[in-house]
């Protein structure tokens, strides 16, 4: 009789973050559910399996830590090149002119969904200031982040920012399968005042606070300077805060005075972020999550991923909105770091895909292939036949024939 059980083998079995690969005759026993009952050696599982299935590789489902799903249907990324304040203003434009109907825009978040999970996308770190995204996401049942990002730069809005959060019946309310927490948009778009009162509320409810932090020059030039794109900007939306001072010291700095950077801080591209500081993230325990994508679109350049590296920072990716970045699949951030910096240890583009992704949206479950989990597994199949970890790790991140859930 039929219990519905089927063994999973591979030539090449990966746990980021572990010895790998592991050994190849240890296979991933899962019941019709797609739960994992058991990992072990296929001769142990093979008389509990009704049907087994072989993969080339296989290793858990990548993690897309920052998405804007509020432009799925942005066809055309806005012009870039010109620095972050106007690309800015070119989004906002581009969202102004032409509000799709609500159906319509439903099936465009759907549609995008859809094609991030077939291409190996377990879950997703979702960013908007509204909750329009939210039925699409929950009809596709992924997994999500569901980060709330607030905004306000006048200090007196402070309070009033934290007015349209979720409350604990709220909270209660979502589907299972997501999980919220409030964030800040930028060091130019928040007010320390609202920038304190985001960690305390993340602090009592556990949970991280993301923010995009140093994407380009410009925030630097408004804490050291008090000048540059972002003030004028924010002057021209009557957006200022008249008692803001040149503080001489960038975002980053500012935000360890204050105590914000900790383990629980999560800096979202980092491109402008000098070793230093890079280094000062690193030591307090924050994360980051890479865009690279979005980053030579916007303004050109790279985040310093081999300083990350030399000082321990760890970091998972997100594919950024579709205003700044066409493709959904978060395998093209990795490998484009890795063409920009091909000495870059090909382990850690993994585990940033993968183990670290999980533990920056803070799904334990997720990123390892592990008994319990219901989660869909990654098969890969790369071209040619790696013969040592390196080509293999190389394979997955750069030449990949397929991917696909299983
Ligand atoms: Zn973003």
């Amino acid at each position: 009789m039929s219990n519905g059980k089927t063994l999973h083998t591979a030539e090449f079995l990966i746990q980021p973050g572990e010895p790998n690969p592991v050994r190849s005759d240890v296979g991933v026993l899962r019941d019709a559910s797609g739960r994992i009952l058991a990992i072990a050696t296929v001769n142990q599982l093979r008389s509990e399996a009704d049907a087994t299935v072989h993969h080339q590789i296989l290793m858990p489902g990548a993690i897309n830590c920052h998405v804007h799903l509020t432009d799925a249907g942005i066809q055309q990324p806005v012009g870039g090149g010109e620095g972050l304040a106007r690309w800015v203003q070119g989004l906002l434009a581009s969202r102004g002119s032409e509000p799709q109907p609500e159906e319509l825009f439903q099936q465009q978040v759907s549609a995008v969904l859809q094609q991030m999970m077939r291409g190996g996308t377990v879950a997703i770190g979702e960013v908007a200031n509204n909750f329009r995204t939210l039925p699409a996401i929950a009809e596709t049942g992924i997994r999500c982040r569901f980060m709330h990002e607030l905004l306000g730069f006048p200090e007196h809005r402070a309070h009033q920012g934290m007015l349209s959060t979720l409350d604990d019946t709220q909270l209660a309310e979502l589907p299972h399968a997501i999980a919220y927490t409030v964030a800040a948009h930028a060091p130019y778009s928040v007010s320390p005042p609202l920038m304190k009162l985001i960690q305390q509320r993340n602090a009592q409810h556990g949970t991280f606070t993301y923010q995009h932090l140093a994407e380009d020059p410009a925030e630097r030039l408004l804490y050291q300077e008090s000048a540059g794109p972002w003030r004028e900007f924010l002057e021209a939306i009557g957006g200022w805060e008249p008692t803001w001072k040149a503080f001489g010291i960038s975002p980053i700095e500012f935000y360890d005075r204050m105590g914000i950077i900790d383990e629980n801080y999560v800096g979202v591209h980092l491109t402008d972020a000098t070793e230093q500081e890079l280094a000062l993230l690193a030591s307090r325990g924050a994360w980051g999550i890479l865009s690279p994508a979005s980053n030579l679109h916007i303004t050109g350049k790279l985040p310093d991923a081999m300083a990350m590296v030399r000082h321990g920072l760890r970091f998972a990716f997100g594919t950024d909105g579709r205003g700044s970045n066409p493709s959904i699949d978060v395998f093209d951030e990795a490998k484009i770091l890795l063409e920009g910096f091909p000495n870059l240890p090909v382990g850690t583009l993994l585990e940033a895909l993968t183990i670290h992704g999980a533990e920056v949206l803070q799904f334990s479950d997720l990123g390892r292939i592990t008994v319990g989990a219901t989660s869909p597994l990654l098969s890969v199949t790369v071209h040619g036949a790696p013969n040592d970890l390196r080509s293999l790790e190389h394979g997955i991140v750069m030449d990949a024939v397929w991917r696909r859930c299983v």
